[in-house]
């Protein structure tokens, strides 16, 4: 029986990403993925004329020349092409109840962009927003530091150095905004990007917000050029190139342990492989509760860890191709996030439930980036809503399709009567994704897209500081949304990255 050095559960971005930089390292690398396509939600489908993409609106930190960011690097540095565009502006955001406009704002990409907008709208704001830029810096630096130091860092230098960093990682991102100064108006602008987070303002850590917000406004935000399946193709393609095996439409359905320690895996087929180490794009307690041979060596820890999380954001979307151009539909922005309340805790506090009377919604149109991603003549929109709690677990195998449909029509009607666009005379197709479709296509619990909520306690900085410190059981590793690294693209991949370093470690030593 063949061994190997790693075997990896899942083919999503966090996984692919494990494994491309695994077998870069030399490390012998097996990926096991359910579907027959790799990319978990990065993936795209066919419906007619349109091929939508199953996730992705836009990831920042790509950019080209003097603006490259840490992804664009990173896929340098992996060889790993794909051509990427930018998407224009950063967002539209209206905030409208009942008719009543109170905000209409598109913010651009760019530092000097954003400033002179900040001047123009909120001109109160000019240093409060400079201080923000200084906040991401100091974030970042002491994030960085603590990398360095494995874990293990200096005292001194942490007081002396990163005091900044230590003070924000205690706040939320409202708080950290009302530290700074910020007017109301520009804490609301500045909360446009909280369903990217699936919490708000006041609950998701400042770090995890800060850097994700400064990564879009100030490099930009892009899109392949053909969907999401782009990327993960291109990951695919050289991973194969350096080694790394795959084998699709193949389930891991236990996962094998000797003294203690991961040793291998068994899949729906009747297959058995041997492994050091395995990297899971499969949620902890799909691995702890469901595939792990000897549920025992579950640390305690670790099973309070993860009773105590909340999922991610549980989404809502509807595909639509649209047998009109943009110009005739009245379709101007890339990205319009419609709200019924300027307070992300109105919303957040109002979306357990599938009738929930405030609404957060976004409206993305990718011809707007990808002119020709539809035929001359077509649009592809795709609406987007998203729950904090299992809002669909109540809906049976009956009232499912009916279920589907009235949310589908209700959030038609709410982009038609704000944005003015008449959707439903040009609909040529329309595909609608609701928690339980993402629950089993991703495998994730209760279908959510974005793995743990980002809180303060498990946030971004938290996780990091810890990571690798925590038990679990041997050579078991975790990427993916639900990991370190956090949900989003930029984090699953750059999350996978590191993790492979730890796992490489871990087999140099001989799986200590
Ligand atoms: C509607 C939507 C919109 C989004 N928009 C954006 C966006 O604009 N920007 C952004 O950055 N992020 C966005 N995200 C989030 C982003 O897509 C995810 O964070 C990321 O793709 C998750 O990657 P992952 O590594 O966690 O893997 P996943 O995508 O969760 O994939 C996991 C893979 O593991 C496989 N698997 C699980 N169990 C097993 C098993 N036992 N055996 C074999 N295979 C298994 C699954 O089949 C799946 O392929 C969006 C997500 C959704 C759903």
């Amino acid at each position: 029986m063949e061994k190997y050095d790693l075997i990896v559960i899942g083919a999503g971005n966090g996984g692919l990403m494990t494994a491309c930089r695994a077998s870069k390292m030399g490390l012998k690398v097996l990926v096991i993925e359910r579907h027959n396509l790799p990319g978990g939600a990065a993936s795209s489908f066919v419906r007619g004329r349109f091929e939508f993409d199953a996730s992705l609106h836009e990831i920042p930190d790509f950019g080209e020349g003097e603006i490259r960011g840490e992804l664009g690097h990173l896929f340098d540095d992996l060889g790993i092409k794909v051509e990427m565009l930018p998407v224009k502006d950063a967002f539209r955001y209206i905030v409208e109840r009942d008719g009543v406009r109170s905000l209409d704002v598109t913010f651009p990409h760019g530092k000097e962009k954003v400033m002179n907008l900040i001047r123009e709208i909120c001109p109160e704001d000019v240093e409060p927003m400079e201080k923000f830029f200084q906040a991401y810096h100091d974030m970042a630096a002491g994030l960085d530091y603590f990398g360095s130091t494995r874990g293990n860092p200096d005292q001194e230098v942490l007081r002396t150095k990163h005091a900044n960093f230590m003070r924000i990682m205690s706040l939320s991102a409202g708080e950290l905004f009302e530290e700074l100064g910020m007017s109301k108006k520009c804490i609301d602008i500045m909360t446009a990007y909280w369903p990217y987070q699936g919490t708000d303002m006041y609950t998701v850590d400042a770090s995890r917000y800060v850097l994700m917000v400064y990564g879009y406004f100030i490099n930009g935000a892009f899109v392949p050029r053909m969907r999401s399946h782009q990327l993960t193709s291109a990951i695919v393609n050289r991973s194969v190139e350096l080694g790394c095996k795959f084998l699709y439409n193949t389930e891991v359905t236990k996962v094998l342990t000797k003294n203690g320690a991961v040793c291998g895996v068994e899949t729906d087929r009747g297959q058995t492989f041997e492994c050091t180490a395995i990297a899971s794009n499969a949620f902890p307690e799909v691995i702890y509760s469901k595939l792990l041979d000897d549920k025992s060596l579950v640390p305690v820890y670790e099973r309070k860890k993860v009773n105590a999380r909340k999922y991610g954001f549980r989404a809502f979307s509807v595909f639509l191709g649209l047998d009109a151009s943009p110009e005739e539909i009245g379709i101007k922005d890339y990205t319009v996030f419609i709200s019924s309340s300027d307070d992300s805790k109105v919303i957040f506090d109002d979306s357990g439930t599938r009738d929930g009377k405030e609404f957060a919604m976004d409206i993305c149109c990718l011809n707007m980036a990808v002119p020709d991603c539809t035929p001359p003549g077509t649009t592809m929109a795709v609406l987007t809503i998203s729950y904090t709690e299992d809002a669909w677990a109540d809906v049976t195998e009956e009232n499912y399709v009916k279920t589907k449909r009235e949310v589908a029509d209700r959030l038609i009607d709410n982009v038609e009567k704000i944005m003015g666009y008449n959707l439903r005379d040009h609909i040529e197709e329309i595909e609608i994704a609701s928690p339980v479709t993402f629950a089993r296509y991703m495998n994730t619990p209760q279908g959510s897209i974005y793995g743990y909520m980002s809180l303060k306690w498990d946030g971004m900085s938290t996780r990091t500081l810890v990571n690798g410190m925590e038990p679990t059981i041997p050579g078991l590793f975790f990427v993916g949304g639900h990991s370190s690294g956090l949900s989003g693209y930029f984090p699953t991949y750059t999350g996978g990255n590191r993790t492979a370093y730890q796992i490489l470690g871990y087999v140099m030593g001989g799986g200590k």
